[in-house]
């Protein structure tokens, strides 16, 4: 980790224009919900209109001057891409939409091929319907079975009883890097270890980790990793697959199309070599080149800065929300959490709260968050979520507590207190 200053939210909310155009310093916009996707600095936003206006062409088609500027800006990227997750070579980088389509991707090129009947996938309640409607997919084309991790009652895997579910047969555990509703941090090296020991893959989806980092492929002995530009304070619709380049060498595309071939005859069709591959039709190209400067714009903070970031936020939110009567926050603590606070407020439906908390300028995120079997275990339909990102403050924390008082009061839910 490297050495870093501290983080100062406001001076990084100047960085992005959102704040200054929906908020006052009266009544600032309080965004907690970056977990669904982070606002955009002003370099990103510019650096995407820069590529519309001075050098836009189709990637990887025209050999003019600006098709090679495309082509060099989008590699650039990939190898932006390839050293801030420690990959081995930017040909191990896909391009994608997004984490969803980096899963999908993995679950059909490299599922449907290797998965045989009776071969397990071993999933977690935790993941994201992203990381489980892929997997249920390639378990019904294939026969392949899929076997469910264990909780703890504070919401973090069991890995005690691991061994009851890792097993010889199991091919592949896809799992999340942090929760996108408790914001727990499962032990991805150990789970990696204890998955290769039984020569399983491991596919990790850092949707939620990647922006609060570090991931670095090799260290953590990851073999697929997925992640999306839009949460990463970068454009939307553009996303990454990390896959080894062994890999991704034995993969079939799940797409076919422009550029991902080699060959094309009347008869059939050859395949390109990764990443190509996998990279059928045109490119989001303005967000795959924006992608590259929103890491260079995140990664000047330094890792270290933005934990402790995270982690005052999240003390704070724990401290502030806990002692609200019938605020009950959901998960782990916090020093086995990420920046995300779920929570539900007894007598109170999900959205109605988060409708009440909009009135005070407040923006989180209700509902089962594409968590459906990870709330029905929790035995509720809903949770609200804040989830924190860089230019949050503890002035943010404490508006939400105020906030929920202010709902509480608002549905007499605190008429008996
Ligand atoms: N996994 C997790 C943990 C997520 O939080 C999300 C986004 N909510 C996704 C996958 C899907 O990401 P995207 O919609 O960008 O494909």
């Amino acid at each position: 980790m490297s050495e870093s200053k501290p983080l100062d939210p406001l001076e990084v909310r100047r960085d992005f224009p959102i704040f200054s155009t929906s908020g006052t310093e009266s009544s600032p916009l309080i965004y907690l919900d970056s977990g669904a996707s982070a606002q955009k600095p002003q370099v990103v936003i510019d650096r995407e209109s820069e590529v519309y206006e001075r050098f836009y062409a189709n990637a990887y088609r025209g050999v003019y001057r600006f098709g090679n500027l495309i082509d060099e800006a989008i590699e650039d990227s990939r190898a932006t891409v390839c050293d801030f997750i420690g990959a081995a070579s930017a040909d191990e980088i896909v391009f994608t939409s997004g984490t969803t389509m980096s899963i999908n991707l993995v679950a059909q090129g490299w599922g449907r091929k290797f998965l045989k009947p009776g071969d397990e996938i071993l999933l977690n309640p935790l993941e994201h319907h992203a990381n489980i409607v892929p997997w249920q997919m390639a378990a019904q084309a294939t026969g392949a079975v899929i076997r469910w991790m264990s909780l703890t009652d504070s919401g973090c895997l069991d890995l005690d009883r691991l061994d009851d579910v890792l097993t010889p047969r199991t091919r592949i555990v896809p799992v999340t890097g942090m929760s996108n509703v408790l914001g727990t941090l499962p032990p991805i090296r150990e789970i990696a270890a204890r998955a290769h020991a039984v020569g399983a893959l491991v596919m990790v989806d850092g949707a939620q980790s990647v922006p609060h980092g570090p991931v670095h492929v090799r260290d953590d002995q990851i073999d697929f990793l997925t992640f999306s530009g839009h949460k990463l304070y970068g454009p939307s619709a553009i996303g990454v697959l990390y896959g080894r380049q062994d890999l991704l060498e034995a993969m079939d595309p799940a797409f076919g199309g422009g550029h991902m071939i080699d060959q094309v005859t009347m008869e059939g069709s050859t395949w390109a070599a990764p990443p190509a591959r996998f990279e059928a039709g045109t490119l989001p190209i303005a967000q795959a080149i924006g992608l590259k400067t929103a890491i260079d714009y995140v990664r000047p903070f330094g890792w270290e800065a933005i934990h402790a970031h995270d982690r005052a936020l999240l003390a704070a939110a724990h401290q502030e929300l806990s002692i609200i009567p019938g605020v009950r926050i959901l998960g782990p603590d916090v020093s086995r959490k990420g920046a995300i606070v779920s929570f539900v407020v007894e007598g109170a439906a999900a959205q109605d709260v988060a409708m009440l908390l909009d009135r005070k300028g407040i923006c989180v995120r209700h509902g089962h968050h594409c968590a459906m079997p990870l709330h029905s275990l929790l035995g509720i339909a809903a949770s609200v979520r804040a989830s924190f990102g860089i230019y949050n403050t503890l002035d943010d924390v404490t508006a939400l507590a105020e906030g929920l008082r202010y709902v509480r009061k608002r549905l007499r839910l605190d008429a008996a207190d």
